[in-house]
């Protein structure tokens, strides 16, 4: 096993990350910002070490300040978490150049993955079922733009191919408007990632956002933990997930999951991975992968029972898949409500003193986050603090202990979207499930 992990990121996820590592006797070093010396994970920690000021880019995105770190501590591997290094190519890259181990896949992989053009050519040879699109990138012939425009059929969507974050993207309604449209993206890739390259999709008007968390030796065994849904986002951010997806035939599901692991070994995936996939009358559509821990992995850890972060160490250790697809068994439904520290009206982060905490709990609860009474959430990072997650035999049942754990759960001091959520899972529609990504905006009047 790897001996001391050095853990590059913060807040609920590093505290994660720390409890895995603690559970497998692995050392651990947190890193952090001078403003974040007293986050939780940072206390309980081996060691723990200052890389730099608050800003992220000089110390959580500071490639440099980390890898001097591990040199200091003596730390072995890197545990990049989610956001900030975690798909930077570059840093998996000098990590393991330096002589220490990247939890996680090689730098070409997350290259692919970064690349969209490139993912999704790649997925495709590998049997993933992607939208329908230009299967590659524009160029600017007008009448070659217009015929593909056409085969697509309208609206289509054009996208950056190094877009992120739910930017780059523009929906184009007909073939009027394509040109120019396509025009003004490449531009506007181009400032915004350094990378004008753009595609075309068919626009899906009324998707779902199904995804599928896969496990992947880089030895020739993946697996998958079957799927979840993260339809309910604002502004293309998620707030509240569920696994498995409700209402998907089973034979769809299987299918889409065979294409996922059969993808991990074919482009030799090493480490936690998910395959995001819009989902619409019976398809799936490939979109992006991640290769890293999602926010959102907790629900797939409920269904399951496995812990995936202690496979991402075991794997980045080099140990092969312990079990099989037959050794996974599914069984109830699980829920996260993302808890973020922001104004319900303006959704404005709102950092601050916690005067009072009290966090819920009771059989088939769980509370992933780093707050206490008296932590100061500071204005320099993104505003989630915490997640609520419950099981439940069923859905019903996981739902209901959502209701109670929400309701129960007190943070005084600062302003949180507790609020919408405990209204989001009283919602009729959400409860019967199967809710589309537009759902939650059009509730909130957006
Ligand atoms: P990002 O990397 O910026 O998150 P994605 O490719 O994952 O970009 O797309 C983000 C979101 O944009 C999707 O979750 C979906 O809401 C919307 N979107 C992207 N492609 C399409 C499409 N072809 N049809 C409809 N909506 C899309």
């Amino acid at each position: 096993m790897l001996e001391k992990v050095l853990i590059a990121n913060r807040g609920e996820i590093a505290l994660r990350i720390l409890r895995a590592c603690k559970e497998l006797n692995i050392k651990t070093v947190a890193v952090h910002s001078k403003v974040d010396a007293d986050l939780k994970h940072v206390m309980l920690a081996d060691q723990s070490i200052c890389i730099g000021p608050n800003p992220s880019a000089q110390s959580y995105l500071n490639i440099p300040a980390i890898i001097s770190a591990m040199e200091v501590t003596g730390a072995t591997a890197v545990h990049p978490g989610y956001g900030f290094l975690a798909e930077n190519a570059d840093f998996a890259e000098q990590v393991e150049n330096s002589g220490f181990v990247f939890i996680g896949p090689t730098a070409d992989c997350i290259r692919i993955m970064g690349d969209k053009v490139a993912a999704i050519k790649a997925m495709k040879s590998a049997g993933v079922p992607t939208v329908p699109g230009s299967d590659g990138p524009l160029d600017d012939d007008p009448a070659a733009l217009r015929a593909m425009g056409k085969k697509i059929g309208y609206p289509v969507i054009i996208k950056a191919a190094s877009g992120g974050g739910g930017r780059g993207m523009r929906i184009v309604e007909n073939e009027e408007a394509l040109v120019n449209s396509v025009a003004i993206t490449k531009s506007e890739a181009e400032a915004a990632f350094g990378d004008g390259t753009v595609y075309m999709e068919k626009f899906l008007q009324n998707p779902r956002h199904v995804e599928v968390q896969v496990l992947s030796d880089g030895q020739g065994h993946a697996i998958h933990l079957g799927d979840r849904d993260c339809s309910l986002q604002r502004r293309h951010q998620k707030v509240l997930e569920e696994a498995p997806a409700p209402g998907i035939p089973e034979e769809a599901r299987q299918a889409v999951f065979e294409s996922c692991t059969q993808a991990c070994i074919e482009i030799g995936y090493r480490g936690a991975g998910t395959f995001e996939f819009l989902y619409e009358d019976g398809g799936f559509y490939f979109i992006e992968m991640n290769t890293r821990v999602q926010v959102e992995h907790p629900v797939s850890e409920m269904i399951t029972g496995i812990d995936i972060v202690k496979e991402q160490l075991s794997i980045a250790s080099g140990r092969p898949l312990s079990f099989t697809q037959k050794d996974v068994i599914f069984r109830g439904h699980s829920f996260e409500c993302r808890i973020n520290a922001e104004d319900p009206v303006t959704f404005m982060p709102q950092p601050g003193t916690i005067t009072s905490y009290h966090a819920p709990g009771g059989n088939g609860v769980r509370v992933d986050s780093h707050i206490y009474n008296g932590y100061r959430v500071p204005p320099n990072y993104d505003s989630l603090i915490g997640k609520i997650i419950t099981y439940g035999r069923d859905r019903n049942s996981a739902l209901s202990r959502m209701r109670n754990a929400l309701d129960e759960m007190m943070i005084d001091g600062i302003k949180t979207n507790i609020e919408l959520h405990q209204d989001l899972v009283r919602d009729s529609e959400f409860q019967k499930g199967g809710v589309n990504i537009h759902y939650l905006e059009k509730k909130l009047g957006l």
